[in-house]
């Protein structure tokens, strides 16, 4: 799960990005709107929390152009007003939530898993596809026969498959959505995390499988 902050008081995005990741969330950061707007349209997050009051672009405005591209993921405006005016036009403008400043962490993470939870999966927390589930509190993939534990990226990297099963995810998509825009060598591993997943795979017996389409990407499908 990636979240952007888009804030420019350092000092509170640095802050919240700890508390998230400590949450287990990748988290990239935006300190104005401008590059907010930039960082939305990739189109790899699956919420933002925005500030309203933002250099170059305020929150309002990105929002707005970000729906208008059709980014339809969920918004958590953070705004350091209180008037009741600014929070409807937040509503009206595309907005999901808001938590006015100075608000309590505790209950921004319990607003973030509502919001994730209601566009992932209505019905449950638990990622299905397949007789495979994803353990999201135990990070393992199960079976009724077996289960195994999953290292960090394999863990991310089945959530993305199982999101949008039976699809063809661009390589290039799932990269972004795992490894950010982060200059890493780690960048050229995709397969090698694909080859452990398959493996992991058939050690649950899962009726499911990764078929790769060649120069494309991966999808996430029953066997026949
Ligand atoms: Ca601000």
């Amino acid at each position: 799960m990636r979240i952007l902050i888009v804030e420019d008081e350092k000092e509170i995005a640095d802050g919240l990005s700890a508390v998230l990741i400590k949450e287990g969330y990748q988290v990239d950061m935006a300190y104005d709107g401008l590059n907010g707007l930039d960082c939305l349209l990739s189109n790899i997050y699956d919420l933002a929390l925005l500030d309203v009051m933002l250099p170059k672009i305020n929150g309002i405005d990105l929002l707005k152009n970000a729906r208008r591209e059709g980014i339809s993921i969920p918004v958590i405006l953070l705004t350091a007003k209180s008037q009741v005016e600014d929070k409807i036009l937040g509503l009206d403008t595309g907005a999901d939530d808001y938590m006015t400043k100075p608000f309590d962490v505790k209950e921004l993470l319990a607003r973030i898993r509502a919001r994730t939870r209601i566009t992932k999966n209505p019905e449950a927390d638990q990622l299905s596809f397949g007789n495979i589930r994803l353990n999201q509190a135990a990070q393992k993939l199960e079976t009724d026969m077996n289960s195994v534990k999953l290292a960090n990226k394999e863990y991310q990297l089945l959530e993305y498959l199982l999101h949008n099963p039976c699809q063809i995810l661009p390589k290039d998509m799932l990269i972004a959505k795992v490894w950010g825009f982060e200059d890493d060598s780690e960048y050229n591993n995709l397969e090698v995390y694909i080859s452990f997943l398959r493996k992991k795979l058939r050690f649950v017996k899962a009726n499911v499988e990764i078929k790769t389409t060649k120069s494309v990407g991966y999808s996430l499908e029953a066997i026949n």
